[in-house]
Formats: C-alpha cells, sequence, structure tokens
C-alpha cells in the first residue's frame, strides 16, 4: 500500500531566503563516531609504515619466497597484522587472499601472480550491503619494471595501507549491520590488477558494494611547490556513471544528474561526516574521477558498476613518487617515511572510520526513488522501502550548489510531497534513516544517482547498450589465470606465498 505523507516547508517565504545558506545541522549527532575517531592513533600508523618500508620494495614482481624484503614478506606481514586485530575481537575478521595472474604493458608476457591480503568483518543483520576500504601494498622504482632496487613507497601506499589496517583496528571494536571489507591490493602500479581482483571477487560474492573508499598518496602533506596545507583530504569521485548507456546518458544530459552519481554523493557525506566529526579537517570535493591523466585501484569499481571515490593528499611532491631514492643537485627523490606527515595521516584515517561506521551504521540509501511534478507546484518523490530504515529524509539543492542544502523529513512513508517546491528548480534526493538516527547518503534519482550496481555486461554476458570507451585504460593487460577464489578450496594449512 503505497502511503504519502504531505509535509509543507515551514514558509515558502523562509525557504527561498534559506536557500542560499549552507547545509542544515543534521537531526542527530553519534557519541560513537567521536569514540572512534579519537581512537585513531598517528603512532599505530608510523609503526605499520615504518614496517611496510622495511620490506626494501614491495614491487608486485619482486620476492615472495624471501622473510625479510619483496611483495611477499609484506603480504604475509599484512595478513599477520589482520590476524592480530581478529584475535582482538573474537575472530571477528575473515582473511582471504584472491590471486590472479595477469599480463600486460608492465607485466611478463607470460603473467605473474597478483594478490590482495584482504580482511572481511561481516555485517550483523545486511550482511550482503559491503563498504569496501582500499589500499595498495605494491610500490615502484623510476623503471616500472625493477623489481629489485629499493622502493620504499611510504606515502604511495605505504600510508594508505597503514590507514586501512588502523580503521580495521579501531572498527573491529564495534559491530555492524553491513559488512566492512579491507583490502590491501597487490599490482596496483602495474595496471590496477589488485583493484581488478577486488572488484571482480566482490561481483563474485554478490556482495552489494555500496561505496569503495580507495587510500592512495594520503600521507604527504607538504606539496612541491611550497603549499602546505594539513587540514585538507581530496575526495575524488566520477560525475556520471562508468557503465551509462546513451540511452541514460541522453535523459541525463536533459534532466540533470551529470554531478550526483552514488560515487559523488559518497563524497558528499564525507564532507559532512568530516565537518560533524573531525577537528578542523575537511573534504575538498574534486568533481573527478582521478587526477588528471592518472587512475587508482578505485577505477575498475566503478567499472564494474558500484560507487567508489578516491582520497589523496591535498599537495602532492611529484618528486617524491614513483622515483628511485637519491639526491641530485641538492634535490631530494624518492618516496621515503620523512616525506610523510603521520598527524595528517590520522586524520584521513578517521576519515575513513567514521564514515565507514556510519555507512555501516546506517540502513542503505532508498531504492527505485523517482521523482515528480511537471508543470506542477509540488515535487513528489517515491521509493522503495530500504531494509532497516525508519524514516526518510528529502533533500533539495540548488542546481548549482555542491552540497544539500534544505531537508524535509518523510517519517516512515515511501514517498512525499514537497509543496510549492518547483521541480524544475532544483536537485533532489531522499536518504534513509534508521530508528537511532543513522543516515545513508543522499541518493538522487533515476539510474544517474542509484546506488544499486550497474553492471557492465547484461545477463546474456553482452554489452547492453552501447556505451562510451573507457578513458582510464591508460595500461593494456588482462587476466592470463583463473581466479583463485573460483577454484576448489586449497588445503587448510595454505599459507600466502
Ligand atoms: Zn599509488
Amino acid at each position: 500500500m503505497l502511503r504519502i505523507r504531505v509535509l509543507s516547508a515551514a514558509t515558502f517565504g523562509v525557504l527561498m531566503t534559506a536557500a542560499a545558506l549552507a547545509a542544515p545541522p543534521p537531526a542527530n549527532t553519534h557519541p560513537e563516531l567521536h569514540a572512534i575517531a579519537a581512537a585513531v592513533q598517528a603512532s599505530n600508523l608510523h609503526a605499520s609504515d615504518a614496517a611496510l618500508v622495511g620490506f626494501g620494495t614491495r614491487h608486485t614482481l619482486s620476492t615472495t619466497t624471501s622473510k625479510t624484503r619483496g611483495i611477499g614478506a609484506a603480504r604475509r606481514w599484512v595478513a599477520t597484522q589482520f590476524e592480530g586485530i581478529s584475535r582482538g575481537c573474537g575472530g571477528c575478521l575473515e582473511i582471504v587472499k584472491p590471486a590472479q595472474s595477469f599480463t600486460g604493458e608492465r607485466m611478463p608476457k607470460a603473467g605473474a601472480e597478483v594478490m590482495d591480503v584482504v580482511a572481511i568483518q561481516r555485517g550483523t543483520s545486511d550482511p550482503e550491503r559491503v563498504i569496501v576500504m582500499t589500499a595498495h601494498l605494491d610500490s615502484r622504482r623510476s623503471d616500472v619494471m625493477d623489481a629489485t632496487g629499493d622502493a620504499p613507497g611510504a606515502n604511495d601506499d605505504a600510508a594508505g595501507v597503514s590507514a586501512l589496517l588502523e580503521t580495521a583496528r579501531v572498527l573491529s571494536r564495534y559491530k555492524f549491520p553491513a559488512t566492512l571489507v579491507y583490502s590491501a591490493d597487490s599490482g596496483e602500479e602495474q595496471g590496477l590488477f589488485g583493484g581488478k581482483i577486488i572488484a571482480q571477487y566482490a561481483v563474485d560474492q554478490g556482495w552489494k558494494v555500496e561505496a569503495n573508499l580507495n587510500n592512495d598518496m594520503v600521507g604527504n602533506s607538504h606539496g612541491g611547490n611550497g603549499a602546505h596545507d594539513p587540514h585538507t583530504i581530496r575526495v575524488f569521485s566520477e560525475g556520471t556513471k562508468a557503465n551509462e548507456t546513451l540511452k541514460q546518458a541522453a535523459y541525463r544530459r536533459y534532466h540533470g544528474g551529470g554531478v550526483d552519481s552514488p560515487s559523488r554523493n559518497i563524497a558528499r557525506y564525507m564532507a559532512v561526516l568530516a565537518e560533524q566529526y573531525l577537528d578542523d579537517f575537511h573534504v575538498r570535493m574534486v568533481y573527478r574521477t582521478d587526477r588528471w591523466g592518472r587512475s587508482g585501484d578505485q577505477v575498475p569499481f566503478l567499472e564494474q558498476g558500484f560507487p567508489a571515490v578516491r582520497l589523496s593528499e591535498s599537495n602532492e611532491n611529484y618528486d617524491h613518487q614513483h622515483q628511485n631514492v637519491r639526491v641530485e643537485n641538492g634535490v631530494h627523490y624518492g618516496d621515503v617515511i620523512s616525506g610523510v606527515d603521520f598527524d595528517y595521516l590520522a586524520n584521513v584515517t578517521r576519515l575513513d572510520a567514521v564514515t565507514m561506521a556510519s555507512l555501516a551504521m546506517a540502513p542503505p540509501p532508498p531504492s527505485g526513488l523517482s521523482v515528480k511534478g511537471a508543470v506542477a507546484y509540488d515535487t513528489t518523490l517515491a521509493w522503495q522501502p530500504s531494509p532497516g530504515a525508519a524514516s526518510y529524509n528529502a533533500w533539495w539543492r540548488e542546481t548549482t550548489a555542491p552540497q544539500w542544502q534544505h531537508l524535509q523529513q518523510a517519517g516512515d512513508a515511501d514517498s512525499v510531497v514537497l509543496k510549492n517546491i518547483i521541480l524544475d528548480d532544483f536537485f533532489f534526493g531522499v536518504s534513509a534513516v534508521s530508528r537511532d538516527g543513522w543516515e545513508s547518503p543522499v541518493e538522487f534519482p533515476g539510474f544517474a544517482g542509484s546506488f544499486a550496481r550497474s553492471p557492465k555486461l547484461g545477463a546474456d554476458g553482452k554489452p547492453t547498450n552501447e556505451r562510451y570507451p573507457s578513458a582510464s585504460g591508460v595500461f593494456g593487460g588482462g587476466a592470463v589465470g583463473p581466479a583463485s577464489w573460483r577454484q576448489p578450496a586449497p588445503p587448510a594449512s595454505g599459507k600466502t606465498p
């Protein structure tokens, strides 16, 4: 039965003058999120980063047999860290190591194995809904094929993996309705192969990935140009879905939705959380999938049709990226630990932890959201009920505003009429709220904004429509072997190679 609750804005006149103001304060605040932010320790991040740098190189093609050097030793160390965290929470983490061989421009012709180290904290009541945090374990030198020389990768991306471990440690003390996944990817520098593995693993497990938070280069606060901003993290989000069909694009171009992908609304959600729960630490939203001409492990999630964002430091130092460690004409090159600002990294980690927790506590955004109101003075939003939701919030904003501005509570109805709010003049969305006030991200109506997965292939395995080509496929390459997780289970004694 369709229940409609009509809620009028306080007064039409007040509403219009409020349009230029910032977002209203949230209805609820959560002391748990303050506690989670406070639990993140810069000293833990420093210890993890130092341990990872200590493996000399973590190049994807480096040794897997040494106990002290190379990607194999680093993977085993990460697995040991996850196991330690799990022991502290009564075995709350499952650890899996999905692997597959890939070839490509930056891989051996015959292919080489790429393996992720993944911890899964299963949700209590909605375990199929998954929030995935990623960072990449592998590092590189000036020559991307040099697998033997030192490649400390302290910021790119030991800092991200350290944030991953610290977030897992802090959140392991809590239980969440949805599942949290932490993936330390390999093969990123060789062609985003570890990202492809975990994104495909998510598809094969039937996970409903609500968000991927990819942390890549999140620990440097001093730009190579002298800029210094320890109070801001960039969150990159795509504007329109990677898997949009031409028909969907045509509708979106006409009606709007070009700045309202679910990834974008995750970025908006993070920006609000930072203001609410972090101490002078802010999200700088960038309306772009990634930095110019560059990419990261969020891209394979986007290509699989999942919402995903990339976190990256506000100012980069290009002398410290993808460079052999050396001094030339007084200039220090290379990605060493002295270039990581652990207080800055701690704030990024707090944002990760608070976002993961808030998403996992809240119900999923409503599905099947539609908006109507052409040639009318009211706007009507309607949706399918969201599991675990006790109420819904209708949000709208000026079409040129970066953040949601106006809120109308809709109670437990599955639609709402916004009186005297003209559909033509605003962008609209709806969030779901749990009984104890945990709010989901805002979802924009229709395909453009839907959090439901948009698979790149139809049920018959063929593209469902003509699509735009990917702009991110800068490295060729593909799988040359079967996915390990589709194989019969290995003997229980299997160790990470
Ligand atoms: Zn990186």
